[in-house]
């Protein structure tokens, strides 16, 4: 495999670089490092988003046609790539990621022309309603249940895990509307767009870390019209599927693994309270060096499936690999860094993490997010499918198992 870039590549991405430059400023980085996960705060991405859009690069992986600037899968993989590297405000936006895409694909005219253009210019956030109590891999026994009535459905049941709910005016959501039929045959795909609205009620989940990222929704005689169904009734496990792809594909694993191995570096080097630096022990630096092999594979994977992918080819189960891989070697940089503070991992000072607080962190300013991204990234081996559901994907694709 060439590695090398090809000169359009080379140029494109110092347009990026020459953007982020620009637009990227400190202030937004650091906020941005306040980030312990996958959603920087709200107001950040609405910022970041807005300048986006003025460049007309708020949805990467779009085409041109709805409102995308058309880039082909190296320029879209140069620019996550460049957007990690230089720290930018990580931007899970379900919108852009999954519910365009997926109205594209199986949206009306009407529901494409309606939802695209607002999700570009951060009008609309959307969450994701499929989990339930009891169905998260087992997806296909979700019992939130809408029933038809008049122009409307009535949906009543419950979904968990919604991240970001609390801040989303729009849901798309899974719903049983045949409880006889097959499993995956009685699901249907609605677009909840008053949201909140009465008969629907957010409970916070605040997690160890202390965030409040994901949360329970619970409907209770919600009406939903029923025209706000995307594709058929009781077809909606097809779309959900088409929306599935969308989410376990198209991170930038590598870069932002990179950037994670800096840190830790970056940690293990500064000298501590004792005057050691942890870099010079040979049993850490050991362990530092085994991980950065971990990341460079991740890398190199990363490379491979952007090379199929730019050949027209399917990467198949590669891209379970690099979920995996992504998630296992996210959790040990964070583990690492964890040890490499030593005692300033217990504190918990979450005042100091708000942007623009005058609360100073308890130790050294770079200790101040090690716990809580260590708390955060142990939910990356269960969302967007855990390891245990990738290992039965791989089990089947290259074993045939
Ligand atoms: C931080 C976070 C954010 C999330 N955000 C959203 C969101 O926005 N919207 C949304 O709809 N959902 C969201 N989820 C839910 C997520 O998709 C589910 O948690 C995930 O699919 C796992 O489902 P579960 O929690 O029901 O666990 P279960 O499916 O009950 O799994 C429990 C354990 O059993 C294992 N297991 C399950 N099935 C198998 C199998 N067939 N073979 C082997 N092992 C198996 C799993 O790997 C896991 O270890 C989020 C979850 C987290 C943690």
């Amino acid at each position: 495999m060439d590695l090398a870039m090809r000169p359009e590549d080379v140029a494109f991405r110092d347009e990026v670089r020459a953007f982020l430059d620009e637009q990227l400023t400190d202030d937004l980085k650091a906020h941005a490092k306040l980030t312990p996960g996958i959603l920087a705060d709200h107001d950040l991405r609405v910022e970041w988003l807005k300048r986006l859009h003025k460049r007309g690069w708020s949805a990467p992986s779009w085409p041109k046609e709805y409102g995308g600037p058309g880039w082909n899968v190296m320029q879209r993989f140069i620019w996550s790539s460049e957007c990690a590297a230089a720290g930018a405000p990580l931007g899970s936006n379900m919108g852009l990621s999954m519910v365009g895409p997926t109205l594209m694909g199986h949206g009306t005219p009407e529901q494409r022309a309606k939802y695209l253009p607002r999700i570009l210019s951060g009008e609309d956030w959307w969450c994701q309603g499929y989990s339930e109590p009891g169905s998260g891999s087992d997806l296909a026994s979700l019992q939130c249940r809408a029933v038809a009535d008049g122009d409307d459905y009535v949906i009543n049941g419950t979904k968990l895990w919604t991240t970001g709910a609390h801040i989303a005016n729009k849901m798309f959501c899974l719903v049983r509307t045949d409880p006889k039929a097959k499993p995956q045959e009685g699901i249907s795909f609605i677009l909840i767009d008053e949201f909140p609205a009465p008969g629907i009620k957010i409970e916070p989940i605040i997690t160890l870390a202390g965030d409040h990222e994901v949360n329970q929704v619970f409907f209770d005689d919600a009406r939903v019209p029923r025209a706000n169904l995307v594709g058929a009734e009781n077809n909606g496990w097809t779309v959900a599927k088409y929306l599935l792809e969308f989410e376990r594909g198209g991170a930038a694993h590598g870069a932002n693994l990179r950037n994670s191995i800096n840190r830790l570096k970056a940690i293990a080097t500064t000298e501590r309270d004792d005057g050691e630096r942890l870099i010079d022990d040979p049993a850490f630096r050991r362990k530092i060096d085994e991980t950065d092999v971990e990341v460079t594979a991740v890398e190199f994977t990363e490379h491979r499936i952007m090379s199929q992918l730019s050949n027209g080819q399917n990467p198949g189960a590669a891209a379970s690999m690099i979920k995996l891989r992504g998630a296992d070697t996210n959790q040990r940089i964070t583990e690492l860094c964890v040890e490499a503070i030593g005692y300033y991992a217990a504190p918990h000072v979450l005042e100091a993490r708000n942007w623009g607080s005058n609360v100073a962190p308890v130790g050294p300013e770079h200790a101040l997010m090690v716990m809580p991204k260590y708390l955060n990234t142990r939910a990356t081996t269960i969302y967007g499918g855990s390891n245990e559901v990738q290992h039965n994907i791989m089990a089947k694709l290259v074993l045939g198992l």
